[in-house]
C-alpha cells in the first residue's frame, strides 16, 4: 500500500508539473500580448495627440481663466500664465 501510495504521490508531482508548465504558457503570452497592445495604444495616443495639436493650431482660442492656467474653451489648449 506504502509503495502504491508512494507512486501516486510521484504521479501527482509530476501532473503538477506539467500543470505548471502548462499554467505558464497561456501567462507568457498574455504578458506578450499586453506588452503589444501597451506598444499599439502608445502609438495610438501620439497619433491622438499629434490630431489634436494640429486642431488646437488653427484654434481660435476663446480662453476662460482658470487658477494659474487659461484653457481654451473650444480645443482646451491650456496656457500657463506663469511662461
Ligand atoms: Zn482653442
Amino acid at each position: 500500500m506504502r509503495g502504491s501510495k508512494k507512486r501516486l504521490m510521484s504521479l501527482e508531482k509530476m501532473v503538477g508539473k506539467y500543470t505548471n508548465d502548462w499554467m505558464g504558457e497561456p501567462r507568457m503570452n498574455r504578458v506578450i500580448q499586453i506588452a503589444k497592445q501597451l506598444k499599439e495604444l502608445e502609438s495610438e495616443v501620439n497619433q491622438l495627440k499629434k490630431e489634436l495639436m494640429s486642431i488646437q493650431k488653427i484654434c481660435e482660442h476663446e480662453f476662460q481663466k482658470n487658477d494659474h492656467i487659461n484653457v481654451c474653451t473650444k480645443c482646451q489648449y491650456i496656457e500657463s500664465l506663469y511662461w
